[in-house]
């Protein structure tokens, strides 16, 4: 068995690649969380989570003062075992997104090694469902954008062949977002599909009415209406209109997805990889979610989902957002629309050490 010989952790801040503004927040810049796991048999896995701006430092406190400690002597081919002793470790701050990350950072290095260990890509080691992905816009539909530079980014998303383009919402007004998102689909057209995001920005009652306010430009989903912890608001929700609701970048442990889908308050989940605390709880929730008879559609990091959506039967779409290019020397393929899952051994990600060192702040 392959032991673990040494493992660090540290802190890049990268650059955003757009401006990105929903009903609630800014992303600022993301704060990318490395690990590195050396193993006896020579080899080295990296991992690594992030932040949209606020929590980076802290998560490398976790990392150092508390998990990296405990990687030396675990067997790294035993992924339940490395999680179920850093998770029972940190008992205390879980669940909680800190934690979550921190775990994720580690967890994504210990699957690169496995990978890379048994000579597959990441997308069969994880279950190996079917190697292409469909890709959904985000990048056009930020809510800063006036309705004639929506107009161009849905435009450009249907030129580029995405199967669907998402647009925030929020705006004080939901006529000015029906009007917003009346000017896409005419973009589009029918054939296409409109995903809306309104980030947890809405009240319970406020969210039926505005989800009928927007029936008539048939939405494929609403995503996080309403903060994540109102389970209840999201079963009424779900109840009151015909729209799927979609949630999961916000939730933290696979028993809070449980409770969601157990009350029919998601239609689809969007298991975010770091923020659930790496792939292995990842594919917990992906197959839960496929006994509900639910679809994935994970939350950003397309360049760790294209792999994982592949992986399990019920993975139906990876957002397009992208955001490594400044550290990374290979793309996602992407053919008409469909992202390609990369076949090289390990998480499929060949890292820019330089372009790394140079944003690397602690
Ligand atoms: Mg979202």
């Amino acid at each position: 068995m392959p032991l673990i010989t040494a493992a660090r952790a540290y802190l890049v801040d990268l650059e955003v690649e757009t401006v990105r503004t929903d009903a609630l927040q800014t992303f600022v810049k993301q704060e990318t969380l490395f690990v590195e796991i050396d193993t006896d048999d020579g080899l080295t896995g990296t991992g690594y989570s992030y932040t949209i701006g606020t929590g980076g430092r802290a998560t490398l406190s976790m990392l150092r003062d508390h998990l990296i400690p405990l990687l030396p002597g675990l067997d790294a081919a035993s992924t339940e075992t490395v999680w179920r002793t850093l998770f029972l470790h940190t008992k205390a701050t879980t669940v909680g997104v800190i934690t979550a990350l921190a775990l994720a950072a580690v967890d994504t290095a210990i699957w690169d090694l496995k990978s890379r260990r048994e000579g597959l890509p990441l997308w069969q080691v994880a279950g190996g469902h079917r190697p292409e992905v469909p890709l959904y816009d985000t990048e056009g539909g930020w809510l800063q954008l006036s309705v004639d530079e929506l107009v161009r980014g849905a435009a450009a998303s249907r030129d580029a062949g995405w199967r669907g383009v998402k647009v925030k919402i929020g705006k004080p007004d939901p006529h000015e977002d029906l009007e917003r998102l009346v000017a896409v689909r005419s973009v589009i057209g029918p054939g296409m599909d409109l995903m809306v995001d309104a980030n947890q920005s809405l009240t319970s009652a406020d969210a039926i009415r505005r989800a009928h306010i927007l029936e008539p430009v048939d939405l494929f989903w609403i995503e996080e209406p309403l903060p994540a912890e109102d389970v209840a608001g999201h079963e009424r929700l779900a109840a009151a209109t015909p729209t799927p609701i979609a949630v999961g970048e916000s939730i933290y442990s696979v028993g809070q997805f449980r409770e969601y889908l157990q009350r029919g308050a998601a239609g689809i989940v969007q298991v975010d990889v770091a923020r659930i605390g790496g792939i292995t709880p990842w594919l917990k929730v992906a197959h839960l979610a496929e006994a509900f008879n639910v679809e994935v559609c994970p939350h950003f990091l397309m360049e760790l989902h294209v792999s994982l959506t592949a992986a399990v039967p019920n993975g139906r779409y990876v957002e397009h957002i992208p955001q490594l290019r400044a550290i990374t020397t290979n793309r996602i393929e992407i053919r008409d629309g469909v992202a390609v899952a990369p076949t090289a051994p390990g998480l499929g990600i060949e890292w820019d050490p330089d372009a790394v060192d140079d944003r690397r702040v602690a």
